[in-house]
């Protein structure tokens, strides 16, 4: 068989959303298992939509991913070039070999014409009004300047077949086809026709896309039979959905690749998250590195039906790639977290060690350690705790023993911290868990937070450590 070679086609017309970067992912992966290549080509025909650095986007997200292309318009190939603005010569050239078959014909009509054609269904289909123009008529109107566009000549009878891996066999009237537009006014090729044209001019035989495009596969096919071309193999991918209704889409902002990064995912959890969404290995693992995913991807896993973007599992998958970093690596990784907010004052050694094991996303750290800045009244039912035995009369009775113990220590880390209060405990013959609590309590004012209230001391430093145990002492009595 020939060498697998399969391709990552973008618009360049914004951020590289989840549906994109899945796509490049599962090509990239199918090429990568099977020895095969992986070519980025970038589809700029629609100059309409054309953003602006989209296209530095593509590399920087596919890059910083390790979704690297083997051919592509930087890196060269012998099939280039990789951006389609850069071929318009040759969708021409192959549009008039499709007019000289009779397989497309020019089309003159104007836009007024088109706007009124009749309604079928909530739909004007074109009919084929220019199909029986003289080619001598029609080379007459081009020579006076007349604008025209390239139309496919679709068979009006039969139907068309092809087989998706991933769909099985999809079949298609012809007589349901409109005599699509090949080339455009502007002289551009349409995404319709220069997919063709680009997928066999650079020998791509495996196209890998999501589903939106399964249902005008087969006008492609046409095109390819009439070129005399073999056809690609197809895989259509299931549509990623925001919930049960409605689909994941760049037009509803939804989430990029660098607003997830922003929100504080890490980028091997994104693609790893990515990785399942419309696919799961034999062994339904679900944690997978990118070496594995190489490993484990097989094209028989992907699932017809649609996947839920599930912000959740997402978080989830994250918090188990924070969680086996390196305390270096996450250090820096929060840096920007931590010095953006109240937090560049602590001790970023120490916040590191606290939050590490507790946040699912960077972007948690500010609210979860919001604590540590704000402090001011306590509701006394807090200090309630059934299992430690305590409440708001016991906290009244202790604290003030807490405050003195904590003045004592010397050596302010959250190992003696935590020995003076289990030693207090002792002295006071009461649990230790309530004396924990009650501190704790005490020092934060809140019911739930990262840390126990030694490693919480610690951080806050002595000083304000002694400062909120004696308010939340005084607001007791009050
Ligand atoms: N340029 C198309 C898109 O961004 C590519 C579709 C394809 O892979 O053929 O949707």
């Amino acid at each position: 068989m020939d060498q697998l070679r399969t391709r990552f086609a973008p618009s360049p017309t914004g951020y590289l959303h989840v549906g994109g970067l899945r796509s490049a992912l599962y090509s990239y992966l199918y090429a990568k298992k099977n020895n095969g290549k992986f070519i980025l080509r970038i589809e700029d025909t629609d100059q309409g939509r054309y953003v602006e650095g989209a296209v530095e986007i593509i590399y920087r997200t596919l890059r910083d991913t390790g979704i690297l292309w083997d051919e592509g318009p930087d890196v060269g190939g012998d099939y280039g070039p990789y951006i389609q603005s850069e071929r318009k010569n040759e969708y021409l050239y192959y549009a008039k070999k499709l007019v000289e078959s009779g397989h497309a014909y020019y089309c003159f009509c104007t836009e007024e014409r088109l706007a009124n054609l009749p309604d079928v269904n909530g739909a004007r289909r074109y009919d084929k009004h220019c199909l029986h123009l003289s080619r001598e008529e029609a080379e007459r109107r081009i020579a006076a300047g007349e604008k025209y566009v390239i139309r496919q000549n679709m068979p009006a009878e039969g139907s068309t077949t092809y087989r998706d891996v991933v769909y099985g066999d999809i079949t298609i009237e012809n007589s349901e086809l409109e005599d699509q537009i090949l080339i455009k006014s502007d002289g551009m090729p349409t995404y319709n026709f220069a997919n063709v044209i680009d997928d066999h001019l650079m020998n791509i035989n495996c196209v890998m896309r999501g589903i939106e495009y399964l249902s005008s596969t087969p006008k492609y096919n046409l095109l390819y039979d009439a070129f005399g071309w073999e056809r690609p193999t197809y895989i259509h991918m299931p549509p990623i959905m925001k919930d049960a209704q409605h689909k994941l889409s760049k037009r509803n902002g939804d989430a990029s690749y660098e607003d997830l990064i922003k929100k504080g995912y890490l980028k091997d959890a994104i693609i790893n998250y990515i990785a399942l969404l419309g696919w799961s290995p034999k062994d339904d693992s679900e944690k997978m590195s990118f070496e594995e995913l190489k490993q484990k991807f097989d094209v028989a896993g992907i699932n017809k039906s649609p996947s839920i973007f599930d912000p959740m599992k997402l978080a989830w998958l994250n918090s188990l790639y924070i969680k086996e970093m390196p305390p270096e690596d996450f250090a820096e990784y929060a840096a920007p977290w931590l010095d953006n907010c109240y937090l560049k004052n602590f001790n970023k050694q120490l916040v590191c060690k606290l939050i590490q094991s507790r946040i699912e996303t960077f972007a948690e750290i500010e609210d979860k350690l919001r604590f540590l800045a704000e402090f001011d009244k306590i509701d006394a039912e807090l200090y309630v705790n059934q299992k430690q035995k305590a409440d708001a009369a016991l906290a009244k009775e202790i604290l003030p023993s807490v405050i003195q113990k904590l003045s004592n220590v010397t050596e302010w880390t959250n190992q003696s911290l935590f020995d003076a209060l289990v030693g207090l405990s002792a002295e006071l013959n009461c649990k230790k868990g309530a004396v924990l609590w009650v501190a704790r309590i005490a020092l934060t004012g809140l019911a739930v937070t990262p840390g126990g209230a030694s490693e919480i001391a610690e951080l806050l430093g002595k000083q304000e450590t002694l400062r909120r145990l004696d308010l939340s002492n005084k607001m007791l009595k009050s």
